[in-house]
């Protein structure tokens, strides 16, 4: 059973983190998307419906967990017998910070390899981020998120 595990914020998930999941998938049995609690960063949408947004988006999908992820990163992938951490890189502006967790977390744990996707091109100017200041300034997100996240955030901001 070769697993990876795809870890993010996914606040929310967008085109891009769905492009990368399903590129994992052609390559690994099992894909488990661990969504991590972030509590640095104030989250847009806390843990439990960041989690609901990616299983409504990714429903039954055959090879897909949605898991929470506390803790440290190399240590829930030995748990769930994990062989490699997938990671989107989109440009050049990723690789600095991406290139040292992949170094520290070989360092902490040589068993687990990272290795990095690239999204299709359309999708290498998209960031949860970046979705959430167009849709704050009254924009159109609908061809960057799933459609349950657009009313997601729709009804977020009503608040
Ligand atoms: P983090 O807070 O860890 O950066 P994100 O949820 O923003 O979490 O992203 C999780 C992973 O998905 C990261 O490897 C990031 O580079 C990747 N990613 C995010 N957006 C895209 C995209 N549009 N295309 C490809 N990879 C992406």
């Amino acid at each position: 059973m070769r697993r990876a595990i795809y870890p993010g914020s996914f606040d929310p998930v967008t085109n891009g983190h769905l492009d990368v999941i399903e590129r994992a998938r052609k390559l690994f049995d099992e894909v488990i998307v661990a969504v991590a609690h972030n509590d640095q960063k104030q989250p847009f949408f806390p843990l439990e419906q960041r989690l609901e947004l990616l299983r409504a988006t990714i429903g039954g999908a055959d090879h897909v967990r949605v898991e929470p992820l506390d803790g440290l990163l190399v240590e829930f992938a030995v748990q769930q017998n994990a062989i490699a951490v997938v990671r989107g890189l989109r440009a050049v502006s990723d690789f600095e910070f991406e290139f040292q967790m992949a170094l520290m977390n070989r360092k902490l744990e040589s068993s687990v390899e990272t290795i990095f996707l690239m999204p299709k091109e359309e999708y290498t100017y998209l960031s949860s981020r970046i979705v959430k200041e167009i849709a704050r300034l009254g924009g159109d997100i609908a061809s960057f998120v799933p459609p349950h996240v657009v009313e997601a955030i729709a009804r977020r901001q009503k608040r």
